[in-house]
């Protein structure tokens, strides 16, 4: 049984529409293993009627049932603006296996679809699969993708492409959004339903307390920060950070036009549609904070229970608050490790911010030039590092790496194991978005190879991997600004 709600006015039966003549286009055995479905010799699992259900064909295998397929109702605020009810308009929970929920996303229309069709295309069931399995290779909680399955059947986006079926995993999808619906309905039994649910299986810390929802809400608050300080730390830019795409599990969800920076540059807006530059990738931290105050006044009828309106706003202003100090230690832990620095000293995070500086001016490279960071030995003199060459003003590079050489002899390891645990948190490889798109355009000629080279790549980001060095390099010219549609 699904880990949710029940009732019409939660979740609505949803059969998948049927997609004509499936085909495999990615499957991965890992998640396949954290679901405990059999596999075959192929790669691909056993029971071959598998494709027929994770293409919304079928919905049982010969030894798995879903009886009972759902789409579920949630709301929020979408570009900092109240949208009103959304709900799940191309995703159908299946069911669950192995404590795991599995969804199909694109597979057709639900009571939640609006004015959308319920599909997928290819394109973004490929980038929504790579990225998943590429976020949890680097450590990021995230949800998983199982598979992704193609067609021929035509979709209309901005132009006409092909419909595909992403299957995706997570111990729960449950959305800041489905606290925001009921909130907004006024029906404090739903919400307290949903916390109590939420309590019970993922947060059981919480349940001892005797403010069981103020905690929960802390709870929630601390891991988004954490996954914040994360995706910071990667380059990782989310695109549509609207709260019904935020996960109370802390979890990555709802891949649509992200992007992995390239060149640092602060302002990256991944998302052709974000104008304004509302969801950039300097201010993700803060709008992960703000999403967490929707939540917060979400959680406000739970948290006024037994008290009044006042002190219960008081209680979750002030838990509110802990955000940003959650979130800079954990920033500051991050890059201390980027820079290699296990001691903790009272000028490193000053050292930080003007490397940042020095690399977003100079638009160097974010990945690589941590990664080559590596290679820097305390004996160096700044004029011996090739690092200095990507940089447009040497002289302030110069003067940021002697205070690094600097602050390097108040380390206790020797420069090679130094390099070996920097080579643990500063991936060579991360999903490019040049790199998707050559993948995704040999796809749309029925040429899935590139998909699963990509796959394979990602699965070990910290690995040297020298045969496939070039997926390492920066984008070649023309290919540096892939901008990235909504319309997937
Ligand atoms: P997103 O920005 O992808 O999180 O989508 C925002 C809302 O639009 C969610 O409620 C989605 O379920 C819905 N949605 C997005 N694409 C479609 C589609 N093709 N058909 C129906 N609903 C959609
Ligand atoms: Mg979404």
């Amino acid at each position: 049984m699904p880990f949710t709600l029940r009732g019409g006015d939660v979740c609505q039966t949803t059969f998948p529409d049927p997609l004509p003549n499936p085909y495999w286009v990615a499957f991965s055995s890992e998640v396949a293993k954290l679901i405990d479905l059999k596999m075959g010799n192929n790669r691909f699992p056993c029971d071959p009627q598998w494709l027929e259900v994770l293409a919304g064909n079928a919905l049982e295998t010969a030894d798995m049932q879903f009886s009972e397929p759902i789409s579920t109702a949630y709301s929020g605020h979408q570009f900092g603006v109240w949208a009103g009810q959304l709900g799940d308009g191309r995703a159908i929970l299946l069911g669950d296996m192995n404590g795991q929920e599995l969804q199909l996303k694109g597979a057709g229309m639900t009571p939640y679809s609006r004015m959308g069709d319920g599909r997928a295309v290819l394109r973004s069931s490929i980038r929504e699969f790579l990225c998943s399995e590429a976020m949890y290779a680097l450590g990021i909680p995230t949800s998983r993708a199982l598979s992704v399955v193609g067609s021929k059947q035509a979709v209309r986006r901005e132009t006409i492409e092909t419909a595909a079926v992403c299957a995706r995993v997570a111990p729960s999808f449950i959305r800041v959004g489905h606290f925001e619906h009921f909130a907004s309905l006024q029906n404090t039994v739903r919400l307290k339903e949903l916390a109590d649910l939420l309590i019970d299986r993922f947060y059981p810390e919480c349940a001892t307390t005797k403010d069981r929802y103020l905690h929960l809400f802390k709870e929630v608050s601390n891991r988004n920060a954490k996954l914040v300080a994360q995706w910071q730390s990667v380059g990782f830019c989310h695109g549509v950070l609207n709260s019904d795409n935020i996960s109370v599990l802390g979890l990555t969800i709802d891949y649509g036009p992200f992007g992995f920076l390239d060149q640092l540059d602060f302002e990256h807006i991944c998302n052709h549609s974000d104008h304004g530059g509302r969801y950039a990738y300097q201010r993700q931290p803060q709008i992960m904070h703000w999403n967490m105050a929707c939540l917060a006044s979400a959680m406000l009828p739970l948290i006024a229970l037994g008290r009044s309106m006042e002190e219960s706003q008081q209680l979750l202003r002030a838990a509110l608050e802990e955000f940003p100090a959650v979130y800079a230690h954990e920033w500051l832990t991050l890059f201390r490790g980027k820079l290699g620095l296990q001691v903790q000293h009272d000028g490193d995070l000053k050292l930080i911010e003007r490397l940042l500086k020095a690399m977003h001016q100079s638009q160097v490279d974010f990945t690589n030039f941590f990664r080559a960071l590596g290679d820097v030995r305390k004996a160096d003199a700044p004029s011996m590092t090739q690092l200095r060459n990507q940089f447009i003003d040497i002289q302030s590079i110069d003067a940021w790496l002697s205070d690094y050489l600097t602050r390097l002899q108040l380390e206790v390891l020797e420069d090679m194991d130094r390099k070996d645990l920097m080579n643990r948190t500063n991936p060579k490889y991360i999903l490019r978005n040049h790199l998707a798109q050559s993948a995704i355009e040999k796809a749309q000629q029925d040429d899935f190879s590139e998909v699963s080279t990509l796959f394979a790549i990602l699965k070990k980001p910290f690995d040297e991997q020298p045969e496939y060095d070039a997926y390492s390099n920066p984008p070649p010219a023309g290919a540096q600004k892939v901008v990235v549609s909504c319309s997937s």
